[in-house]
């Protein structure tokens, strides 16, 4: 995994999408000194079957600011797309392009864009637009004749992105070892989110984080030599 970078800015579309697989990762690089931001697509509204959106909105922006900070990431941001309705097309890319200028990030971190999270389990619609949209705008933040009101906006091109990282991918190519600190921030990162996990499961947001983050490295442990890892597909730019 590409090491040499300082900002990184992770796009995806729900508070939680981070906490499934790539937190154990980015404490790991935070712990290093690497700064990283957040930008949630959506306010995860529609994720709670017991509670209307509004409160769930509240709910979940409050419980992602909370689980980044378990991981070191203090800058948190929410756009304001339908949570379970997100299109891919050239508003999405927009604002991501908008953000990206503003962060001006080496690195863009997003969630598996593909149609399947490998096999037949089905990915849904709000992940695949946003995936595609941060693969998409890491070259249109570069570009200052697209969305050139942003440019009038002092939102000056950035064309420094050099790779977008996909958790989640079922194609990996790249992994970054992890030690116990960090899957036990990633842990408690996770367990972060209780309104949702109390929604999904009778068990403790503790146990049930663990049994998730660690289930998931164990699955990839036959391809990192048993070493605890988390897995992204890069796409190098430029
Ligand atoms: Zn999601």
């Amino acid at each position: 995994m590409p090491e040499d970078w300082n900002r990184a800015l992770a796009i995806v579309a729900h508070p939680d999408d981070l906490e499934y697989g790539a937190a154990a990762a980015i404490a790991r690089w935070t712990a290093a000194g690497r700064e990283v931001a957040y930008l949630m697509v959506t306010r995860g509204e529609a994720g709670i079957d017991t509670m209307e959106p509004e409160r769930a909105a509240r709910v979940r922006q409050a419980e992602q600011r909370a689980s980044a900070a378990v991981v070191g990431v203090e800058e948190v941001e929410f756009l304001d797309h339908r949570d379970g309705v997100v299109e891919e097309g050239v508003a999405l890319r927009r604002d991501l392009t908008a953000a990206i200028r503003r962060h001006r990030p080496e690195l863009l971190i997003t969630l598996n864009h593909h149609e399947t999270w490998g096999g037949v389990n089905w990915n849904t619609p709000d992940h695949r637009a946003v995936g595609r949209a941060v693969l998409d705008a890491a070259g249109d933040a570069g570009n200052r004749w697209i969305f050139t009101d942003l440019a009038d906006r002092g939102l000056e091109p950035w064309d420094g992105v050099r790779w977008v990282a996909v958790a989640g991918s079922p194609q990996p190519t790249h992994a970054v070892e992890v030690a116990q600190e960090d899957v036990d921030r990633a842990v408690a990162s996770l367990a972060e989110h209780r309104a949702y996990i109390g929604a999904l499961s009778d068990k403790e947001p503790a146990e049930y984080a663990r049994e998730f983050v660690t289930g998931v490295m164990d699955m990839l442990a036959g391809q990192t030599g048993g070493r605890r890892a988390v897995a992204f597909q890069v796409y190098p730019r430029g």
